[in-house]
């Protein structure tokens, strides 16, 4: 088949970009190799998704599965004794955004995608690029011909190899533990993160008295967690966390390493990235789908701007524009969140009464509270 874009991988990123590119008339054809996977039980695999890229999102027509959404109205940030508390009323904003599966947003993107989309399941095999755009022979036989194609295909993104873009980058020592618990009451709508010095630990709390437990370590503790029977888990959150969150049942645990990488070229060979191909932060403030939406909010206008002209869309001039608009921004995020990781995971005095200064001036000063949390929120 012939059509004007192809997008390899429908996670959220991707599926955004093909909901936004083919409600302004783009043909689009949008693989992956599976569709999301609803699970029965809470799945640990969540998001903190910010207002603005709610609001964008439920602009380009998505409508987010309510019943499965925990806003959250403030933020607890704690280093030893110092606390910071940011407040979604601080900022005029009702909610500074939503806890939510990630395959239940990625199916209610998916829900919103028009007919137009051609979506495929399958993977692809082959990528060619020439003067007339590209081509991606897929494990079914059926060739898909574009002038452009982009990896939203995440973290090890096959057709970022295939356009030989290259990457910047390293793996964090610690690794991140999401455990998916039940909960004695419904948690408020607060999210708790606290700094320690092997690493932080936070719940985020989900709707029908569950919440997520993000607790960070270095990789030999957090895989030892891992192997622990659910009581036992439960047991050594317990220890681990503030008497507040009470008793837990373990629904289920799964753990990921942290790997900051950053794409060297946007685009290249007729590839352009975005979401986790292009770049991956530390999760630590819950901000990695947030840029990817960002990506999308950046490229759509500029492709359709061409587009809608009858201009080359998928000339270096479109790309140049996309990574100007996007590369310093997620390098300042990657830049920050590592501030944070070293900054915070380190026991030394010198820095420890530091990070107490900081967080109690934060927490004393409202417009360097706002900043922080406008950034965060995306408004
Ligand atoms: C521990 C942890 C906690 C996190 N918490 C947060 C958070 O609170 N907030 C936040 O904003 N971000 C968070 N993130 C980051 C967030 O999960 C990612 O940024 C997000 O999933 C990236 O979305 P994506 O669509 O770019 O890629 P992905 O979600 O990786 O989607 C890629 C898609 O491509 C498909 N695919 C892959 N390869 C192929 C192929 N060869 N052919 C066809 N299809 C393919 C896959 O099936 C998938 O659907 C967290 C990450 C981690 C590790």
């Amino acid at each position: 088949m012939k059509t004007d874009l192809v997008i390899n991988g429908g996670g959220m990123v991707g599926a955004a970009l093909a909901l936004a590119l083919a409600r302004q008339g783009m043909g689009v054809a949008l693989i992956d190799k599976q569709p999301p996977h609803i699970s029965d039980s809470l799945d640990p695999r969540v998001s903190a998704i910010s207002e603005g890229a709610l609001r964008y999102l439920q602009g380009l027509g998505v409508e987010l599965p309510q019943g499965h959404c925990q806003p959250y109205r403030q933020l607890d940030v704690a280093d030893g004794k110092a606390l910071c508390q940011f407040r979604a009323s601080d900022i005029g904003a009702e909610q500074l955004g939503v806890f939510i599966e990630n395959s239940r947003l990625q199916q209610a993107i998916w829900q919103a995608l028009p007919e137009t989309v051609t979506l495929i399941q399958a993977q692809a095999r082959q990528f060619q690029h020439g003067e007339d755009g590209v081509s991606l022979t897929l494990d079914n036989g059926q060739v898909i011909a574009a002038r452009l194609a982009i990896g939203a295909d995440g973290a090890q993104s096959w057709l970022r190899g295939q356009a030989g873009i290259g990457l910047t980058g390293w793996d964090y020592r610690q690794r991140c533990l999401l455990v998916a618990v039940k909960t004695q009451g419904q948690l408020p709508d607060i999210t708790w993160q606290q700094f320690t010095p092997t690493g932080p630990r936070a719940w985020l709390p989900m709707v029908d008295n569950q919440a997520v437990l993000a607790w960070y370590d270095d990789a030999a503790t957090i895989k030892a967690l891992e192997k622990l029977g659910p009581q036992e888990l439960a047991q050594a959150a317990k220890g681990a966390y503030p008497a507040q969150l009470g008793d837990i049942e373990v629904i289920k645990a799964g753990s990921f390493a942290l790997t900051r990488r950053h794409a060297q070229r946007y685009g290249q060979n007729g590839v352009w990235l975005v979401g986790d191909a292009a770049h991956t932060i530390n999760p630590l403030a819950g901000q990695g789908v947030n840029l990817g939406f960002r990506d999308v909010q950046a490229l759509a206008p500029l492709l359709l701007d061409a587009f809608a002209k009858g201009q080359p869309w998928w000339s270096e001039s479109v790309l140049a524009a996309y990574e100007r608009a996007r590369r310093p921004h997620n390098l300042l995020m990657q830049s920050m969140m590592d501030a944070c990781y070293k900054g915070f995971s380190n026991s030394h005095p010198l820095l420890a009464g530091l990070r107490g200064l900081a967080i109690n001036g934060v927490a004393k000063l409202a417009p360097a509270r706002r900043q922080v949390l406008k950034y965060a929120a995306g408004l």
